[in-house]
């Protein structure tokens, strides 16, 4: 069933455990999310870049482009259905969460598109104005039941880890201000992970973790999930991490199976691919703690 965000994070707060927010840019990701949450009994969040719908090869370049964005909201409108329709179909837990909506508009469209909840990432500005933007589409999003995350501190990129990882970590104090300031019903942290891959391995701040937990009410998101290692996630989802956004390694499970497994019918590939990422899916849900919870 299709839910708010906001209901699946806090039955994972009450109960220690954490969510993954999948990345999806196609019909094959959703339907292997949906599959691995009904089957394993555990809720999902079905995580969607505004981009996601408009990757294209251009072929001038010679590689994929994804800010090629005028045809974007038809996408995805058209994609957010496909969410939808599947989404209600499946008898667990269910959210459609836009990842790291960058512009007011983006998050407009996701929540005409059947988006439960839009992530607002101004991240990078000063605490002011991230205050005031996220307020702003607080204020819109609940008049609809969507809910909203947000980010304070600002989790950077793993090619950069050594410059990117002490840059911005989220301050306890500044964290309940904000919470407390916007109405986000969750905020995600930056506390030592990366997004993409790391060229190291990551280090975690637990302490701090433990603190921002302390200080702050609602559940807490770590991005950057892909190769944290299972021991740090599994610490993180019983520490007050509620949900963790895995995109990488899912999609590279999915190329793996693809490349490596044979079949007689080269369209099968998908099929494979659906099923590696699944797969990979499915373990990072047991590291967390959420299989068997509805
Ligand atoms: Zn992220």
């Amino acid at each position: 069933m299709l839910m708010p965000m906001k209901d699946i994070l806090i039955h994972a707060q009450k109960n220690d455990y954490a969510v993954v927010a999948a990345n999806c840019n196609n019909e094959d990701t959703v339907r292997a999310c949906i599959e691995a949450a009904v089957e394993n009994r555990s809720p999902i969040i079905l995580n969607i870049g505004y981009g996601a719908n408009c990757m294209q090869y251009d072929h001038k370049l010679g590689k994929l482009v994804g800010d090629n964005f005028d045809d974007v909201p038809e996408l995805m409108v058209f994609f957010g259905r496909m969410c939808e329709y599947l989404a209600d179909k499946a008898d667990v837990p269910v959210a459609i969460n836009l990842d790291h909506g960058a512009e007011f508009a983006h998050a407009i469209w996701a929540i005409r598109s059947g988006y439960t909840s839009i992530m607002i990432d101004r991240s990078m500005l000063p605490f002011e104005e991230n205050v005031a933007q996220v307020k702003e589409l607080v204020k819109i999003a609940h008049a609809v039941n969507v809910s909203v995350e947000a980010e304070l501190g600002h989790v950077g990129w793993g090619s950069r880890y050594e410059t990117d990882r002490d840059a911005h970590l989220t301050d306890p104090d500044e964290a309940a201000e904000f919470v407390r300031l916007t109405g986000c019903d969750a905020l995600a942290v930056a506390i030592g992970t990366a997004h993409g891959e790391y060229n190291q391995t990551p280090y975690i701040d637990f302490e701090r973790l433990e603190k921002i937990r302390a200080a702050v009410d609602v559940p807490l998101v770590l991005h950057g999930g892909s190769g944290t290692g299972k021991e740090n996630l599994y610490k993180a989802a019983r520490s007050g991490i509620c949900k963790v956004n895995i995109g990488t390694d899912l999609y590279k499970a999915g190329a793996k199976a693809w490349n490596d497994e044979k079949c007689e019918f080269a369209g099968n590939g998908y099929i494979l691919a659906k099923r590696g990422y699944k797969n990979c899916l499915i373990s990072y849900m047991e590291i967390l703690g959420s299989c068997g919870r509805y």
